[in-house]
């Protein structure tokens, strides 16, 4: 992986083999959810509605899961947060930017974390301090720097190639028990 800031999370998961899918997991009170068959293949579910920030702690906490753990118990969420902690916001990372003088409530905007949970992270390991924890625990992403995650581009790719080879979008949506409009709103 590159240094720096995650620039697209997805895209590193698909390049690593991991399936991402979006799915509405409304119900589910989640918005990433993993699963894998045997110890091959994983595939990650993705909402596609939360914010970019709440989507990829959502996707970095489910890869913790799929690195530290074989299946899921309620014990180790703590232990997938501080995973995904340290793979969005690297401790090195964040310590160099305060160096360079970054406000404290800068930085989740920086590693595209919500603040709160940038902030538990932060504090576990010292990074910042007890008031400027308590000030980005009650901080939220600002409307006007709402987006999405960049979604997951392996089936778009696939779409697009059976779309230029003649199949309609109808065609590939039914063939992937998809409607027409999931399929577009997804994957193209
Ligand atoms: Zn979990």
């Amino acid at each position: 992986m590159a240094p720096g800031p995650v620039q697209d999370l997805v895209h590193v998961l698909e390049s690593h083999g991991i399936v991402c899918l979006r799915r509405d997991l409304i119900g589910t009170r989640k918005n990433a959810l993993v699963a894998t068959s045997g110890r091959r293949r994983a595939v990650v579910f993705i909402d596609p509605r939360p914010d970019r920030e709440d989507a990829s702690w959502a996707v970095a906490h489910e890869l913790g899961h799929l690195v530290l753990h074989e299946t899921a118990v309620t014990t180790q969420e703590e232990q997938s947060d501080e995973f995904a902690g340290e793979f969005l916001a690297p401790r090195a990372e964040v310590t160099k930017l305060i160096g360079s003088g970054v406000d404290a409530e800068d930085l989740p905007d920086r590693f595209s974390m919500p603040p709160p949970a940038f902030a538990v992270h932060a504090r576990r390991n010292s990074l910042i301090s007890q008031a400027d924890y308590r000030a980005l625990r009650k901080q939220s992403v600002p409307p006007w720097n709402r987006t999405t995650i960049p979604g997951p581009r392996r089936i778009s790719d696939a779409v697009q190639e059976r779309v230029n080879g003649g199949e309609t979008i109808r065609d590939v949506a039914a063939s992937a028990f998809l409607s027409e409009d999931e399929l577009r709103r997804d994957y193209l």
